[in-house]
């Protein structure tokens, strides 16, 4: 029997919360942003630091459940070299993939379709989504603040 694409996307969660990727935090962030999610305890701060129109780096940090910190790490994994155009592109990818939409053809989420799952657990939904909105929120604050004001919610 091949296993199903359940235990894989199970396998790919559990080895992002085991081994997380860029788990930290930057000496010298452009901006720095905390989230939180009482309804499960879950807490991460992710930290950017902006160089020549690009993500140079990020780096998260914090405490959480396995899909908060999974979520996390694929997020970072993703967005370092991208430009804040392209992230907030594929945030919103996500996030549309988070309430049961199917990803644009056009956005790469990487490891990130591993949580596609969690749609059908809508108590977990803000777990996964929580560091791609602190990273939502960073770039929309360091890029025009009157424009971030307009911005859209969920
Ligand atoms: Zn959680």
């Amino acid at each position: 029997m091949m296993p199903g694409i359940e235990d894989l996307y199970q396998e790919i969660i559990l080895t992002h919360y085991k081994a997380p990727k860029h788990r930290g935090t930057l000496a010298d962030p452009t901006v720095s942003v905390t989230q939180n999610n009482p309804m499960c305890g879950d807490e991460i701060r992710v930290d950017v630091r902006l160089e020549d129109g690009r993500i140079a780096d990020l780096a998260h940090s914090g405490q959480g459940c396995s899909i908060s910190q999974s979520a996390a790490s694929m997020m970072s994994e993703q967005m370092v070299g991208r430009t804040p155009g392209e992230a907030l592109e594929s945030i919103e990818a996500f996030r549309r993939v988070m309430h049961g939409d199917p990803a644009p053809d056009d956005v790469e989420l990487g490891d990130a379709e591993a949580l596609s799952g969690v749609a059908r657990f809508p108590a977990r939904v803000k777990c996964a989504l929580l560091a791609w909105m602190a990273l939502k929120d960073a770039l929309q604050s360091v890029d025009d603040p009157k424009e971030a004001t307009g911005g859209r919610s969920d």
